[in-house]
Parts: structure tokens; sequence; C-alpha cells
């Protein structure tokens, strides 16, 4: 049941899409004094080394971070991105990359909170040695969709979730459309995040549809296409992030910098994105 290990794909094309994403969110919400509360409900082990057995069985990374590495022309919200890895990788060298709780980390202030949850108890254990004893953060053991509930509204009534599962259950789409409506119950104005794989599978493909309906007071939807399908029609195509209540200059600064990431990141001649809004 517990297979996935983000380790195998920490760095990947998605999770390049997924963190500048995030990344983008967390510098608009601390443009205000007032605090805000992220919660990560599906941690993973909250940094990766991109040396180790994982990562390298694949090498994900090197279609991912790797082709952004060293390239001197990034747009300003992938350098500011890029910028964050970097300083998790002192020598120059691409060696170690963020998870999601490393990257909020560097962007939280002390009156913001940082709330995680980790299912898996080897990831759990990583998680908890890094950021179970950092100022204002709480990591939790135990299932992320109903360790949300209990953290809506955050107290400054400030905040963005994070729902990133693997998706390797089916369940995981359902549950994701379940829990962003109980979400937006407890917390109408709350930023939620939603990743999600781009894979020529029918879950995947309704999953947007099924989250607009439950929005309705405006959404931002980007998804970028890098991959064919394998020789069996199966496959990682690209991935998407759906997000809520997004911040209004979140549209403007995805279209100024997709075409170029796109191309980037392509890896056949017909990579694409998708990006589209209603505002509130
Ligand atoms: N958010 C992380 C990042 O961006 O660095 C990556 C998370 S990874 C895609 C998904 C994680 O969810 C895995 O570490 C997995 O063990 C964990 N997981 C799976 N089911 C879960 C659940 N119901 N609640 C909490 N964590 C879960």
């Amino acid at each position: 049941m517990l297979a996935y290990r983000h380790a195998f794909h920490a760095g990947n094309h998605a999770d390049v899409l997924k963190h500048l994403v995030m990344v983008q969110v967390l510098r608009y919400l601390g443009e205000k004094e007032k605090p805000y509360w992220l919660i990560d409900t599906h941690a993973g082990a909250g940094a990766y080394k991109l040396q180790g057995r994982y990562a390298q069985q694949n090498a994900e990374f090197e279609n991912g971070i790797g082709r952004l590495w060293e390239r001197d022309d990034l747009p300003e919200a992938v350098a500011d991105y890029v910028a964050l890895v970097r300083e998790h990788n002192a020598s120059g060298a691409l060696k170690h990359y963020p998870g999601s709780p490393a990257l909020a980390l560097q962007l939280l202030r002390p009156q913001d909170r940082l709330r995680l949850w980790e299912l898996h108890p080897t990831d759990l254990k990583l998680l908890a040695q890094h950021f179970g004893s950092q100022p204002h953060t709480e990591v939790h053991h135990g299932d992320g969709f109903s360790g949300l509930k209990s953290q809506l509204p955050p107290p400054s009534r400030r905040g963005a979730v994070l729902i990133d599962p693997p998706y390797e259950m089916k369940a995981d789409y359902g549950l994701v459309v379940n829990t962003v409506r109980d979400a937006l119950k407890r917390f109408a104005e709350g930023v939620i995040m939603v990743w999600y794989p781009h894979l020529p599978r029918l879950e995947s493909q309704q999953l947007p549809q099924r989250l607009k309906s439950v929005a309705p007071k405006g959404w931002l939807h980007v998804r970028m296409t890098v991959q064919q399908p394998d020789a069996q029609g199966y496959g990682l195509l690209g991935s998407g992030m759906f997000v809520i209540n997004p911040p209004w200059v979140l549209h403007d600064r995805l279209r100024d910098l997709l075409p170029w990431l796109t191309e980037a990141l392509a890896q056949y001649d017909g990579a694409n994105y998708l990006l589209e809004q209603m505002a509130a």
C-alpha cells in the first residue's frame, strides 16, 4: 500500500512545476505582515540526496532541476526558485533537492506556521529528524487528508494548503476532491494547491474539471506536458497544479515563463502547456 517513495522522483519536471508555483504562492502570502500557515498534507521526507540510491535509479532530476541548473537565461520566477534550491547546494554542484517542507521553511517568517503530515514511517522519520525541532513547525504522522480538517481555518485566517498525494491508488483522486470541498467549507478564503500527475488515464484527466466544480470563487490551472506515452500507452506525460484562490499575480507570472519552461523541460517535439483561470 505504501510503496511510493518520493526520493525516486525528487527534482523531476513535476517537482519543478509544483515547487515553482508553491514558491510564488508563499512569496505572495509573505508580502503582508499578518502571519500565514502552510499545511502540507503529503510532506514526503522533506529533503533529498540526489546522489543517493533512490534518486540515482532513474535520475529523474536530470530532466527536471538538472536542465535548469546551468542555464543563464532563467525567467525571474524560475531564477527565484532555482536560487532557493542552490541554497541547499553550497558547493555549486547539484547534489541535494529540497522537498516542499524545506522550501517552505526557507520562505516562512517567524510569525508563520508550518504543519506537515506524512504517512510512510521511513519518510516520517526523516521528516521528523529534519523538521521536528524547527520552531513553529509541527510534524504529524498520519493521514494528511483527514489531518487537514483539524487545522482549518488557521487562527490568522491566512494560509495555504499543499495537497500532493502519490495517486498510486485510484482512491486518491476522489479523496482530493472531497478534501478540497471540505477545506473550502472551513476556510473559504484559503489558497489550496493541488498537484496531480498528467497521465493517460481517465481519473487524471477528469480531476481538473472535478476541482473546478467545487471551487466557484476562483481558480487557476496549469499543466505542462513534456513526455510522450510509452509503447504501451502509459507513463507520466507531465503534471498539473490546480490552485484555488490563487494570488492575482500568479496567472501573468506563469504566462510569461511557461513557453520558456516547457521548452527547457521538453522531452519530445510536441511538449506543450495549458494555462487557464477563472478569476473570483
Ligand atoms: N510534497 C512533497 C514534496 O513536494 O516534496 C512530496 C510528497 S510525495 C508526492 C507524497 C507523499 O505522501 C509520500 O511521501 C507518501 O508516503 C505520502 N502519503 C501517502 N499517502 C498519504 C496520506 N494519506 N497522508 C499523508 N501522507 C501520505
